[in-house]
C-alpha cells in the first residue's frame, strides 16, 4: 500500500507544484493519475520512487515512512516512456541488471529473467540487443525489467506514449493481464483518458497540483465533482 500524507512539493522553494496531497493506494490496486501537462503527476511518481524529496509531509510504503529511504532500497519497479534499455547489453542482461544490484545467485537470476520474458511473451528474445527489437517489443522488455525483481509496487509514467494506437491498445491489455496475474500495485500516469478509464480501479484527476476527484472511472462521467473534471472528462469523449 502507498500513502501520501500532506505531501507538498516545490522545486524553487516558492511555488507548489504538488499542494497538500493526501492519497491512500491499496495493495494490489491499479491507480491512475490523470490530468493535463504540468499538473504534478510525474512529480508524485518521482517522490514515490525517491528521485525527488518531498518538500513537506511524509510518504509511506506498506505503512513504513520512506522519505529517508534511498531509491534502490524502496523495491519499486519503474517504466517510463523513454526509459531506455541499456543498448550495449542483451535483453537478458538488461533484465538481470536489477537482480545483480540485489546480489542474487546466477541460477536464481536466470530463472527470474526467464519468467519475466515469458510474462511479456518474449521468451525467445533474451540474446537480442534492444536495437534488434521493435518499439513495442522494447517497451515490453522495459515492463519485464520493472517486474523482474517482483516488486510490490510498479510505477508507470506514460509507458505507452511512444507507441502507435494499435500497439497501445494491445499493451494496455497486456499490462492489465500482468497486473491481475501478479496482484502487484500499479501507479500509472497518463494524460490519455481512454487509457485511464479502461485500465484503472480508481482514477485520481489532477489539476494544478491538486487531486480534483478520486473515484472509480465510471463515476468521473456520472458524478464529476467539479467543473474542471466535467470539462476535462467531457473534452475528448
Ligand atoms: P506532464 O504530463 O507534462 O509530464 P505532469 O502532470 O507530470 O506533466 P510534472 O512533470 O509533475 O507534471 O510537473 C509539474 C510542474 O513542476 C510543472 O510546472 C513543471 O514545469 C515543474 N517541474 C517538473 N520537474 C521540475 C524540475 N526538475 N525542476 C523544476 N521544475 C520542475
Amino acid at each position: 500500500s502507498v500513502r501520501f500524507d500532506q505531501v507538498q512539493k516545490s522545486y524553487d522553494g516558492v511555488s507548489l507544484v504538488v499542494k497538500d496531497l493526501n492519497l491512500d493506494i491499496e495493495a494490489g490496486e491499479f491507480l491512475t493519475m490523470l490530468g493535463p501537462s504540468g499538473s504534478g503527476k510525474t512529480t508524485c511518481l518521482m517522490m514515490l520512487a525517491g528521485f525527488e524529496p518531498a518538500s513537506h509531509g511524509e510518504i509511506y510504503l506498506n505503512d513504513k515512512p520512506i522519505n529517508n529511504v534511498p531509491p534502490h532500497k524502496r523495491g519499486v519497479g519503474m517504466v517510463f516512456q523513454n526509459y531506455a534499455l541499456f543498448p550495449h547489453m542483451t535483453v537478458a542482461e538488461n533484465l538481470a541488471f536489477p537482480l545483480q544490484v540485489r546480489s542474487m545467485s546466477r541460477a536464481e537470476q536466470e530463472e527470474k529473467v526467464k519468467r519475466a520474458l515469458e510474462m511479456v511473451e518474449l521468451p525467445q528474445f533474451g540474446s537480442r540487443r534492444p536495437a534488434q527489437l521493435s518499439g513495442g517489443q522494447q517497451q515490453r522488455v522495459a515492463v519485464a525489467r520493472a517486474l523482474v525483481f517482483e516488486p510490490d509496487l510498479v510505477l508507470m509514467d506514460e509507458p505507452l506514449g511512444a507507441l502507435d494506437k494499435q500497439l497501445r491498445e494491445q499493451m494496455q491489455y497486456e499490462i492489465k493481464q500482468i497486473h491481475e496475474n501478479l496482484g502487484v500495485t500499479v501507479v500509472y500516469v497518463t494524460h490519455d483518458q481512454t487509457e485511464a478509464l479502461t485500465m484503472s480501479d480508481r482514477v485520481a484527476v489532477f489539476n494544478d497540483g491538486v487531486i480534483q476527484q478520486l473515484s472509480a472511472p465510471d463515476m468521473l462521467y456520472e458524478e464529476p465533482q467539479n467543473s474542471f473534471v466535467a470539462q476535462f472528462i467531457g473534452e475528448n469523449n
